[in-house]
């Protein structure tokens, strides 16, 4: 099938979770900008999902917030009921939002890895399933996992984060090669250190940041804004034929 428009995303419908702030924010207005509909999720703050909902608004796109925690799978059913109710279908799943909890090894607790493992991974594994079940009754769909560059290198100190980053390249491989058949594209998207709340201690304390940068052939952290394009190749029509690959957005990290 050729495409005129390959990148062009109207008529379609995305869902970001974490799309309130940091990456997620930024995929949600860049999917909007697109030309798609976007449901942003937030796990409790209110105010950030409601900024970016606004600016996509104020752009002349449409978009609406919607709380729920995706490590609680129970909630998943009012996500993808809000996204029918407003938009009518579901195209497009960024699983983004995820949780970290640094501990060393010798330290870690279950209740550690049980939140972890629920949101990044089950919490993926389970929305990717209420939404693929939509997409397979249109015949079409994009599945986008954000992982991270420790799903290939690990971060000391944070060896459940690191493994349930690790266990999302095979979630999209395997969902991959099961979903292909129906017309739906599972990939995933790796950052490398981005400036996010997340990440906002280790690189604006300058000692912490030139060790950061030292591991950066770029030399600089990343914007959310450079996650954006292999996103939007990744939901867009252009990607028709690429499924259970993992593009790394990280400025060259991975190279050292
Ligand atoms: P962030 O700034 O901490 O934002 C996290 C987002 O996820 C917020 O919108 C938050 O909602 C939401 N969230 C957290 N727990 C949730 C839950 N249980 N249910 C629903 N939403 C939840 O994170 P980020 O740095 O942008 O990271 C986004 C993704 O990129 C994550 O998967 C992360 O692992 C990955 N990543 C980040 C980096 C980096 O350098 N920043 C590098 C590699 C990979 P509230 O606002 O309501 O709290």
């Amino acid at each position: 099938m050729s495409h005129d428009t390959p990148f062009d995303l109207q008529g379609r419908v995305a869902i970001v979770t974490g799309g309130s702030r940091g990456i997620g924010g930024a995929i949600a207005l860049g999917l909007a900008r697109a030309g798609a509909s976007v449901v942003v999720n937030y796990a409790a703050n209110a105010a950030a999902a409601a900024g970016v909902v606004g600016e996509i608004g104020a752009g002349g796109g449409r978009a609406i917030p919607i709380q729920a925690d995706v490590g609680d799978l129970a909630q998943h059913g009012r996500i993808v009921a809000a996204a029918r109710e407003a938009f009518g279908r579901i195209d497009i799943l960024v699983n983004n939002a995820a949780v970290t909890k640094r501990e060393p090894f010798l330290d870690a607790t279950p209740d550690a890895w049980g939140r972890t493992v629920d949101v990044n991974l089950k919490g993926a594994y389970f929305l990717s399933q209420a939404t693929a079940r939509v997409m397979a009754g249109q015949r079409s769909g994009k599945i986008i996992n954000i992982s991270s560059v420790h799903d290939d290198r690990p971060m000391a100190d944070n060896s459940v984060y690191n493994i349930t980053k690790a266990g999302l390249v095979m979630l999209t491989k395997s969902l991959a090669l099961e979903l292909a058949e129906r017309g739906i594209q599972v990939n995933c998207v790796s950052p490398g250190a981005i400036l996010t709340d997340e990440t906002r201690d280790r690189t604006s304390d300058p000692f912490r940041r030139s060790r950061v940068l030292e591991k950066i052939p770029a030399n600089r952290v990343g914007d959310p804004s450079d996650v954006v394009g292999a996103v939007l190749l990744l939901a867009s029509p252009a990607s028709d034929y690429i499924t259970g690959t993992t593009v790394y957005v990280d400025g060259g990290m991975l190279l050292k």
